[in-house]
């Protein structure tokens, strides 16, 4: 078993200013090869922290992965604390010396004396290329551990990590297989009491995530080999597809636009959207069958596409009547098969109401939904309202 911790470093990090993207890519990263990861940390510019955190972070785990700080500034201070950590002391290596000089002297540029502490190493440190930067990696062996110090800018740290530092670890014997299910209509919580007495398990594990197009269940299960894995999941897989069976719309890297597009069997969709802003027709953009939209918030133009004064007078552009018009205003006036609309208020006293209707030659249904947010949200939320709602 190898446990890992990483570290973070730089003051930008730290107060928020970019948000900390290496470590959660690092931690998907390790949890996917059976590494353990057991704590993340972020710290400024400082070398006596970084310096203790990386003795504190040894004393408890085989891999300490640090990232950032390895520019050539006087605040990038990678190098200098792993060396204080170790108690050992950077010298300058001629092999990346000459590599680093002959990368200005190609972009025809002289290298400034800043960029000499990109060309450290300390005895236990072993230089991981960079091959989209001037910032050499460090892996560094010490004591049956490894600390590993990789460049910031996530361009450089993905490509170093999966081409230079993954194939120098003592990788378990693992493998992790996963089947994530889309649901719509039912909440996280009545999701969990369907599957009580599933969501227990360590491996094979049963976990939920609310997504803005529903409720995400993912099994996932790990073994030595791919095909075990696979076997430990597959009954907990099925268990869960049958209870759940009634809301699904997809698995994995479905979206609920694909789902509907291919339900639409060759039917084409026409759409109205009222104060949403096109998010709607944004969804629909590489559904098969979308034939053609209307996107206004204009009461006349309205009432040309099927909105009858009198539902506008008494029940107003934002609701459930309104709707219905529209989707049947949709096939109408925009000669489609199948006619979906929404209309949303995203300001005022009832922002955040959203209704929805979608009208076929079967008949017509709506839904409606209020939830509020800020106006961005309101009208994702109203696209997506529509588009379960044409999907069930
Ligand atoms: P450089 O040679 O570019 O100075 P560096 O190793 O010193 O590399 P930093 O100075 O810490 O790296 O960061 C450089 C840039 O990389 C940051 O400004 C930021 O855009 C990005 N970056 C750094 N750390 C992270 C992180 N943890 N997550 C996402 N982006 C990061
Ligand atoms: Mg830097």
């Amino acid at each position: 078993m190898l446990l890992a911790e990483i570290i973070s470093v730089g003051t930008e990090l730290l107060f928020g200013e970019i948000v900390d993207t290496n470590a959660a890519f690092l931690a998907r990263e390790l949890g996917e090869r059976g590494v353990i990861l057991h704590r993340k940390t972020v710290l400024g510019d400082n070398l006596g922290r970084v310096s203790a955190a990386i003795t504190l972070a040894l004393s408890r785990a085989d891999l300490v992965i640090l990232g950032g700080g390895l520019g050539p500034t006087d605040d990038d201070l990678t190098r200098e604390s792993i060396a204080d950590a170790l108690g050992e002391t950077p010298g300058e290596d001629p092999e990346l010396l000459a590599w680093l000089e002959g990368l200005y002297a190609a972009r025809g540029r002289e290298m400034p004396q800043v960029n000499r502490k990109q060309t450290w190493l300390i005895p236990s440190a072993e230089a991981l290329p960079n091959p989209v930067g001037t910032a050499p990696g460090w892996f560094v062996r010490t004591g049956g551990k490894y600390v590993v110090a990789l460049p910031g800018p996530p361009r450089e740290m993905h490509r170093m990590w999966r081409e230079q530092v993954l194939p120098r670890l003592p990788l378990p014997d693992h493998a992790l297989v996963a089947t994530t299910i889309h649901t719509q209509g039912i909440g996280e919580s009545n999701v969990a009491e369907l599957l009580a007495g599933l969501t227990q398990n360590a491996n094979p594990s049963v976990a939920t995530y609310a997504r803005k197009t529903g409720v995400d269940v993912r099994v996932a299960a790990s073994a030595g080999t791919e095909a075990q894995a696979h076997e430990l999941m597959a009954p907990l897989l099925e268990t869960v597809r049958a209870h759940l069976s009634r809301w699904t719309w997809g698995e994995d890297g479905q979206t609920l636009a694909g789902a509907l597009g291919d339900g639409l069997a060759g039917r084409s969709l026409g759409v109205i959207e009222a104060g949403s802003a096109g998010a709607l027709c944004g969804l629909l953009a590489d559904t098969a069958g979308f034939l053609d939209a209307a996107v206004t918030g204009d009461h006349a133009r309205l009432i040309t596409l099927g909105l009858t004064p009198v539902t506008l007078r008494d029940a107003g552009l934002v609701s459930e009547g309104a709707a219905l018009e529209l989707a049947a205003g949709a096939r109408e006036h925009l000669g489609a098969d199948i006619g979906l609309a929404v209309v949303v208020s995203v300001t005022g006293e009832n922002a955040g109401q959203v209704h929805a209707a979608i009208s076929s030659a079967k008949g017509h249904k709506a839904a409606s939904v209020n939830w509020p947010g800020d106006a961005a949200q309101m009208r994702e939320r109203a696209a997506v309202t529509a588009l379960a709602l044409a999907y069930r």
